[in-house]
């Protein structure tokens, strides 16, 4: 088998060498003739010079401008492209959010099987069945049921797109993959940069990179739907720093491009505690409820009475979210500058 891992352009060496060797391990499970390393983002020549893994190639998909962003819209094209370049398979995301979103996406545009978060793999070659029983092509096993079963699934259509479940394929000691290498620039480098179209109408927001984690956020600013917009969402922004928080949202926010993928809060994304929570026009959903019900305190504003949220919240105010976060910021900045990093 031709296999192909796919992982982010490092930020950091050491997390990226330990995502994409346990990558490479679940890239052994299938006894492949062929590994390549698929790269979406930059590379710095001082990264480049440090990557050191064992694999026949390494592909590299840098469009410059628009990566510098993670969507999958401005993803997909590209892999779709290397894919019909280089024919892997199998192809392998790590199991986090912008992975898991890829390897359905992908999967479903290459009219292959798809899976994600899989922490087995079997596959049958040759009348020969590998690691396990599998019928016709390969079977993964992955958890399902909160973590309560374990479930097998058949995947019988070429390419399988894969996502592997976090800490599932730990290194092999015996694996081929993962030695340091002297001289590890590979015997082939597949540079694909042409330009993405710009498919986003309308501003995008700005990030400092140095906020903190959703783990540890004292105060959460949590935006909904019913926010309307990337420009208020922007205020919410400002009001959340102004309190030293951090924003994050609902998936129609995300989905919507208001917020990027890794701010999503909830069942899919990050689970919350802070002191203090602040929902902005989120109906409460229970995937939504996931990720802030061990908010200390609850506030929320939503222009329906009966919004479910307000069954679960300490605080309510029925209105518009707008129009009360444009009043908090005003008392934030003008009136009462004390509030200004309020500490909880
Ligand atoms: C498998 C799965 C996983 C999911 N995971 C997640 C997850 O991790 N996180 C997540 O958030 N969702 C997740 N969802 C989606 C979830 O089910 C809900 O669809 C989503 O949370 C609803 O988001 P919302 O509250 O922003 O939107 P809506 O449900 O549309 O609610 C919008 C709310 O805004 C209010 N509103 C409208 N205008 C205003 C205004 N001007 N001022 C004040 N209020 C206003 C409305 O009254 C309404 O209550 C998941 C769904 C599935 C199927």
């Amino acid at each position: 088998m031709k296999v192909a891992v796919v992982a982010f352009a490092p930020r950091e060496l050491p997390n990226f060498l330990v995502q994409a060797r346990s990558l490479l391990t679940c890239a052994a499970c299938f006894a492949p003739q062929q590994v390549e390393l698929w790269l979406l983002g930059d590379l710095d020549e001082n990264t480049e010079k440090n990557i050191s893994l064992s694999v026949d190639a390494v592909c590299q998909v840098a469009p410059g401008e628009l990566g510098r962003v993670y969507t999958a819209e401005e993803w997909i094209p590209a892999l779709e492209r290397l894919y019909r370049l280089r024919r892997p398979q199998v192809v392998l995301f790590h199991g986090n959010l912008s992975g898991s979103e890829l390897t359905v996406r992908l999967g479903v545009r290459l009219g292959g099987s798809f899976m994600t978060e899989i922490t087995e793999v079997a596959f049958e070659e040759n009348g020969v069945t590998q690691n396990g029983v599998a019928q016709n092509g390969v079977a993964v096993a992955r958890s399902v049921y909160g973590a309560n079963l374990k479930a097998v699934f058949a995947l019988n259509t070429e390419p399988y797109v894969l996502s592997t479940a976090k800490g599932a394929f730990t290194l092999l000691a015996s694996a081929p993959f993962g030695k340091k290498q002297e001289n590890a620039i590979l015997p082939e480098w597949v540079v694909l940069n042409e330009r993405m179209p710009a498919w986003r109408v309308g501003p995008r927001l700005h990030w400092e990179e140095t906020e903190t984690g959703f783990e540890t956020a004292r105060i959460v600013v949590a935006g909904g739907r019913g926010v309307g917009g990337v420009e208020n969402m922007e205020r919410l922004r400002r009001i959340a720093a102004l309190l030293g928080g951090k924003l994050g949202g609902t998936r129609p926010a995300v989905l919507d491009g208001w917020l990027r993928h890794k701010d999503l809060i909830g069942a899919s994304g990050n689970v919350t505690q802070p002191k203090l929570c602040l929902s902005m026009g989120a109906s409460g959903s229970g995937p939504f409820m996931a990720g802030v019900e061990k908010s200390r305190i609850l506030a929320a504003v939503n222009s329906d009475p009966d919004a479910l949220i307000f069954k679960y919240s300490d605080f309510g105010v029925v209105d518009d979210c707008n129009a009360v976060a444009q009043e908090l910021e005003r008392l934030l900045t003008e009136e009462r500058p004390g509030l200004k990093g309020a500490r909880m």
